[in-house]
C-alpha cells in the first residue's frame, strides 16, 4: 500500500468530513472503516422495507456546519422536513399541548435574557464548562418561565438524564450558535437526501478529491514508535479467537481517530499516551456517564399523530414508566423510508446509563414504555410491525453535565504523540451529533493545517 499523508479511522460523520476537507487540501488520505456501511452511528439500513437508522434522527444544524462544510466540497445540503411544531405531553393533565403554550412567562422578559447571550462572546461561554445552566439564568433573570424554557430544551435535545441539569457552556453555546445560524433557539431537519444520501454524498466528496474509502477494513493498532505516529495495522476476522494478527500496515505520519472514547483505546494502545489523559478517556466511558435510551421503531396503516405530521412530540414523564423521551413520525420526514400505506414512528424513553446492562430492568420498561405509548398515542395498538432497540453501545453520546464537557474531555491532539488526533464529539469539542462530530473533523482538520479553512463555517473551536 502507498504511504499516506494521513489515515482517518471510521467513515462516520467525523471521519468522512476529516477525509474529505483534507483531501480537498491536497492531501493523501485514506479512510478505514470496520463496517460495511458508511455514517458510523448515523448508518441508515434496510429492513423489511423500511429504512431504519441506528442514531440519526433528525440533523442539528443551524447552517454554519455540515451544510457550509457540503458547500465548501462542491456539494448540496439540503434541509428536507423540520418539525413544524413540538408537542409536549402534560403528565399531570394526561393531555397533549404546544410549546408554545408552556411559556406561561413575560416576553420581554424571555427576549432580554436571549440579547444578553447573543451579546456574550462565545469565549466566555466556553469558560463554564464547570457550572449548570441554572448558575448563569439566575444571574440574569428571576423569571421561573425563562429557567423552564431554557432546560426544557435540553430535555428535547437528550442532552442529559437530568434536565435541569446542564451545562451552562454546552446548553449557551447550542442556543447561542443556533440563534445565529437559524434564527431560532433550536432547529433540527431531515436531510434532504436522507442518511445514507448524506453520507454517499460526502464519501464522494472523498473520492472526488483523491482520496480513498475502504470498508469492510477494522483497524486492529495505531502505530506509534518513539513518539511520534507510523500508520496503521489492518485487521481482519481471526481464525481461532485468540489469534494475534500480523496484518497490513498502512503508512501515514498522521493518524485521525474519529473512535468514541467508549472503544477508542482498542486500537490506540495507551502505553503511549498520558495516564491522565487515557483516565480523562475511561472516566468519561463510564456506563452511567452515557446518554442511553429504549428505542422503538413501530409502523402503522393508519396515522396516529396528533396535529402536523412532521411534529416532534416530548415529555418528562410518561404515565407509567415515568420515562422521558421523544416521538415522530419517520414517514412524513422521509416517506422512502417505509413501505407505501404505513407511517413509521420513532420513539426513546430515556434511561440511567448505569442500568443499561440490567437486562430484566430493561425488558421490564420496555413493557411499561410500550404500554404508555398506547395511552398517549392511542392509535400505537393498531402497530403491525416494530423493533426495538437498546442505545448505550454505541451511546448517542457521553451526558453532558457540569465538569464532563469542554476542558474536562481529553484534547484532540493527542499529548505526547505526533500525529495522533482524536476527532470525535466525545473529545473536547461541542455537543453531540453528526453536526457535531463533522464540526469535531472540521477543527481536526485545521489543527493539522495549522490554518483556518476559509469556509464561512459557524461556530468551531
Ligand atoms: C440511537 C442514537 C440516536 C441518535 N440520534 C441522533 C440524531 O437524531 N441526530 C444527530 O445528529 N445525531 C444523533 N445521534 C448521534 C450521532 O449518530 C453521532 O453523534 C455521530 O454519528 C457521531 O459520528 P462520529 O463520526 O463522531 O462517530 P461514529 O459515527 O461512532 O463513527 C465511528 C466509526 O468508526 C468505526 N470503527 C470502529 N472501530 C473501528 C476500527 N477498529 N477500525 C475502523 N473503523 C472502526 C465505526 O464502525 C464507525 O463507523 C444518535 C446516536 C444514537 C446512537
Amino acid at each position: 500500500m502507498p504511504k499516506y499523508d494521513v489515515v482517518i479511522i471510521g467513515a462516520g460523520a467525523a471521519g468522512l468530513t476529516s477525509g474529505a476537507l483534507l483531501a480537498k487540501e491536497a492531501k493523501s488520505v485514506c479512510v478505514v472503516e470496520a463496517g460495511k456501511y458508511l455514517g458510523g452511528r448515523g448508518m441508515a439500513v434496510p429492513e423489511e422495507g423500511f429504512k431504519l437508522n441506528l442514531g440519526g434522527h433528525l440533523l442539528e444544524d443551524g447552517g454554519g456546519g455540515l451544510t457550509k462544510i457540503f458547500e465548501y466540497l462542491g456539494k448540496e445540503l439540503t434541509h428536507g422536513a423540520a418539525s413544524a411544531d413540538q408537542l409536549i405531553w402534560d403528565h399531570d393533565k394526561l393531555e397533549w399541548g404546544s410549546i408554545r403554550d408552556r411559556f406561561q412567562g413575560d416576553r420581554s422578559e424571555l427576549r432580554r435574557v436571549i440579547k444578553i447571550l447573543l451579546a456574550t462572546p462565545y469565549g466566555e461561554l466556553d469558560r463554564l464548562d464547570d457550572q449548570p445552566l441554572r448558575t448563569w439564568l439566575a444571574q440574569h433573570t428571576s423569571d421561573p418561565a425563562v429557567f423552564d424554557l431554557f432546560e426544557f430544551i435540553s430535555v428535547l435535545e437528550c442532552m442529559t438524564d437530568d434536565w435541569y441539569d446542564h451545562s451552562a457552556s454546552e446548553n449557551l453555546i447550542a442556543r447561542k450558535m443556533h440563534f445565529e445560524e437559524a434564527g431560532k433557539a433550536a432547529y433540527s431537519f431531515w436531510p434532504g437526501k436522507g442518511w445514507d444520501g448524506l453520507f454517499d454524498d460526502l464519501r464522494d466528496a472523498v473520492v472526488e478529491h483523491g482520496g480513498e474509502v475502504l470498508l469492510n477494513t477494522p483497524v486492529e493498532t495505531v502505530l506509534i514508535e518513539d513518539g511520534q505516529v507510523k500508520g496503521v495495522a489492518l485487521g481482519r476476522d481471526k481464525v481461532l479467537p485468540n489469534e494475534v494478527l500480523e496484518g497490513d500496515i498502512v503508512e501515514a505520519d498522521c493518524v485521525i481517530s474519529t473512535l468514541p472514547v467508549w472503544n477508542v483505546l482498542r486500537v490506540v494502545p495507551e502505553q503511549h499516551l498520558p495516564d491522565w489523559y487515557t483516565a480523562q478517556i475511561r472516566f468519561l466511558a463510564q456506563d452511567h456517564l452515557r446518554i442511553s435510551w429504549l428505542g422503538l421503531y413501530m409502523a402503522t396503516k393508519q396515522p396516529v399523530h396528533i396535529n402536523d405530521p412532521t411534529e416532534l412530540a416530548t415529555w418528562l414523564h410518561a404515565p407509567t414508566s415515568r420515562l422521558s423521551g421523544f416521538f415522530f413520525n419517520q414517514t412524513a420526514m422521509d416517506p422512502s423510508t417505509s413501505p407505501p400505506g404505513s407511517n413509521l414512528y420513532v420513539c426513546g424513553g430515556i434511561i440511567p446509563g448505569f442500568k443499561a446492562r440490567d437486562m430484566e430492568y430493561v425488558k421490564r420498561k420496555f413493557e411499561e414504555f410500550e404500554a404508555d405509548l398506547k395511552v398517549m398515542y392511542p392509535g400505537l395498538k393498531e402497530t403491525y410491525w416494530r423493533r426495538r432497540h437498546l442505545v448505550h453501545d454505541p451511546s448517542f453520546g457521553v451526558i453532558q453535565k457540569p465538569g464532563l464537557v469542554g476542558i474536562f474531555r481529553p484534547h484532540w491532539r493527542a499529548p505526547n504523540v505526533d500525529g495522533l488526533y482524536f476527532a470525535s464529539e466525545t473529545f473536547r469539542s461541542r455537543g453531540i451529533g453528526v453536526d457535531r462530530a463533522a464540526r469535531a473533523g472540521l477543527t481536526v482538520v485545521e489543527d493539522y493545517l495549522g490554518r483556518k479553512l476559509d469556509g464561512h463555517f459557524g461556530w468551531h473551536y
